[in-house]
């Protein structure tokens, strides 16, 4: 890959992708993209029109007639190719994610993984794609299943994971032998430039993956479109809700991943210390900006003073600053108007009383241009509060203080979201009523954060998932596979 550090005079003009081909936008509106560390102008994003959209799917519809009928094998071989490239710029990659994203390298490196993870499950296609049959079903009556692709499909991703998520995405999807129309955040379309590019490289025929970039109206393009048979979309709850029910609206099948606020309940048989490196990790990594960050710890019986005290302590080391520079362990904001916000919220936790144990602000750089807060938390903690309910998207913890486990639970159960919760503990009792009675779709027992790997669904339920079919794993092959049933008898 050329260059890939990008500065005020070094900007990435980003364009559209559509038929092979680096195209502009039918329309001139342009919007720029601030390195959040610096507030440097380091791209220009085109936000396209549903005419450029238009033109994506007719592209996307036409290559579909041969990429449908091209071999499972040689679509695989495609996807060895691409791991291939992938891997060989893992550090290029995670350099461009920090400076659109901020997250730290070590969280870009951890995430760039996380996507070759995605292409490598993928190139598994000709297991994957296979259906089942059953011989005499009837006297002389075979049955069996077939996979095929759906069609064009199209992709909305957050600014959260730009490498990360559009793998759970397009890989899996055209490898199933569908084509694809791509829409990354238009506040990180850097990475998926440089996505689109390599996998071009590795041998993709053209029209199969386009990339429109853009912001609503884009998206409704794709909702609305007759010739996108499926969306898959990854962002906030109420942007989830709307793509669901537009999309289905449309007549097509739709996946829609939403937000979270994730319990870590912390038992007085735990490792204290193990669990507040856990804590800390999964609260302030990637700046809280991630869908399965706790951001609420339940702390269960007289442990609580303890807790708080070695999680203040843990927080006072980190270091805030430019994810590229190595002693950084936490990375700004994604933009100004974002940091706004969670002032809000720390004010709002302010006014409701809840004890300020730690507060980010005194870690504001105003004299900076980056969009830093430090790690700020917030004890006693109460669900009437709004720091509480509210996903907030950011280094703010709350601290919850509960006498049981069965208070932990009914308190985490009460949140609308449902991504994941983890707890620490010793007991394997514990961890059995956890996960009976724990209502989220991903759970951990002593890690940090229980995202699940490629193989498996990505399963949020409540508002956190809109759909039936998780992005990822055995839902992933069955969202992008529609299945034909051939029943047969021979005279
Ligand atoms: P977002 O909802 O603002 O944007 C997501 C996508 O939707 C972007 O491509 C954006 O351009 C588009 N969009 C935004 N507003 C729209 C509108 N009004 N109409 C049509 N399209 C619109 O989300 P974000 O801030 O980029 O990402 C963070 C959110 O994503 C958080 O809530 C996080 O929890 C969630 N997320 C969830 C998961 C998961 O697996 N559940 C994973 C990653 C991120």
């Amino acid at each position: 890959m050329e260059t890939t550090t990008f500065s005020k005079s070094n900007q990435v003009i980003i364009q559209n992708f559509i038929n092979g081909e680096w195209v502009s936008s039918e329309g001139n509106q342009m919007e720029e993209v601030p390195n959040p560390a610096t507030g440097e102008i380091i791209a220009r994003v085109p936000i396209s029109s549903k005419e450029d959209v238009d033109r994506a799917v007719s592209s996307a519809k036409e290559a579909f007639k041969s990429w449908s009928k091209t071999p499972v094998t040689k679509r695989a071989r495609i996807m060895f190719k691409y791991q291939q490239l992938l891997q060989e710029n893992h550090e290029e990659l995670a350099t461009i994610l920090t400076q659109e994203n901020g997250k730290t390298k070590k969280d870009a490196m951890g995430e760039v993984q996380r996507g070759i993870e995605c292409v490598e499950f993928a190139a598994g296609a000709p297991s994957l794609m296979m259906g089942e049959v059953l011989p005499d079903i009837a006297d002389g009556i075979d049955s069996g299943m077939y996979r095929y692709p759906v069609g064009v499909v199209g992709g909305i991703t957050p600014f959260n994971f730009p490498m990360m998520v559009p793998l759970w995405m397009f890989p899996l999807a055209i490898v199933c032998g569908n084509t694809f129309v791509l829409k990354p955040s238009e506040r990180t379309p850097i990475l998926a430039k440089y996505l689109v590019e390599l996998m071009h490289e590795s041998g993709l025929p053209k029209g199969v993956l386009n990339l429109v970039n853009g912001a609503h109206d884009v998206v409704n393009g794709l909702l609305e479109h007759d010739d996108v048979e499926a969306i898959s979309f990854v962002g906030s709850q109420p942007v989830a809700e709307y793509v669901y029910k537009t999309a289905a609206n449309y007549g097509k099948r739709v996946q829609a991943l939403a937000g979270a606020k994730n319990h870590s309940i912390v038992m007085p048989d735990s490792n204290l210390d193990k669990s507040v490196e856990g804590i800390i990790n999964a609260a302030f990594g990637s700046a809280g900006e991630r869908c399965m960050a706790c951001s609420v710890v339940v702390a269960v019986g007289d442990i609580a003073d303890e807790l708080v005290a070695k999680i203040k302590e843990a927080a006072d080391e980190l270091n805030v600053g430019n994810g590229l520079a190595e002693k950084t362990s936490l990375g700004p904001l994604i933009r100004e108007s974002h940091r706004e916000r969670v002032l809000g919220y720390i004010e709002d936790g302010e006014k409701d009383n809840a004890k300020l144990v730690r507060d980010g602000r005194v870690e504001l750089r105003e004299n900076e241009s980056g969009y830093f807060l430090g790690a700020t938390i917030f004890d006693y903690v109460t669900e009437d509060m709004k720091i509480w309910k509210d996903e907030i998207f950011a280094p703010v913890l709350s601290i919850v203080r509960a006498n049981s486990l069965d208070e932990a639970i009914q308190v985490a159960n009460k949140s609308e979201f449902a991504n994941g919760a983890v707890i620490y503990t010793s007991s394997g009792q514990a961890v059995r009523q956890f996960r009976e009675e724990m209502d989220a779709g991903m759970l951990g027992v002593n890690v940090n954060v229980p995202a699940p790997m490629a193989f498996f669904p990505f399963s949020g339920a409540k508002k956190s998932f809109y759909g039936d079919l998780h992005a990822n794993g055995k839902d992933g092959v069955n969202f992008y596979t529609k299945k034909k049933m051939l029943t047969q008898r021979w005279f």
